[in-house]
């Protein structure tokens, strides 16, 4: 970002560096997510398979994309996207739960905690910029609508077991 956009975002009451902090947390975010998605997807066992693989494996997708737009904001902001793996796990929010039961039913936890934290980060990514960066507000809000979507795809999935399991009775 120049320095004429920058002393404008300042002049909001945006911190830049630290906007540029809470943004590579997201970062971090991402891409923790996407693995354990594509991770989850590969392991997952248990029923509906199907419904759950395909799941996971479009939501993996969706973190990847994201991680994209965060990086493209924190380089329009001057900012420098975390350049090594290491630092994701040193500057996650929400970490990483490592599958290692593979029931579809505990990935599905899993990920609903996952969801869960990061409506909470960009929540307050845009209650950070509200009124003041329009530009990252949009993101956060773009992003927001799609992992709320996530959640309610995992939750519905986690219902449709409950009916099953309780016919199976
Ligand atoms: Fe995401
Ligand atoms: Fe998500
Ligand atoms: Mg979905």
């Amino acid at each position: 970002m120049g320095t004429r956009g920058r002393e404008i975002l300042e002049s909001f009451g945006v911190k830049v560096n630290e906007l540029i902090k809470m943004l590579n947390k997201a970062f971090a975010d991402e891409w923790l997510a996407y693995y354990q998605y594509w991770i989850g997807a590969k392991v997952a066992v248990g029923m509906p398979k199907e419904a759950v693989v395909a799941e996971l494996t479009q939501h993996s997708a969706d973190e990847l994309r994201h991680a994209g737009m965060v990086a493209d904001r924190i380089i329009q902001l001057g900012g420098k996207p975390l350049l090594e793996p290491k630092e994701w796990i040193a500057q996650t929010n929400c970490g990483y739960d490592r599958p290692d039961d593979p029931d579809v039913r505990v990935l599905l936890e899993q990920n609903i905690k996952g969801e869960q934290c990061a409506i909470t980060q960009y929540k307050k990514i845009m209650d950070y910029t509200q009124g003041k960066d329009p530009v990252t507000y949009d993101m956060a809000l773009k992003i927001l609508e799609d992992e709320i979507e996530h959640e309610e795809d995992l939750e519905a999935i986690k219902e449709d077991i409950k009916v099953m399991e309780s016919k199976l009775k």
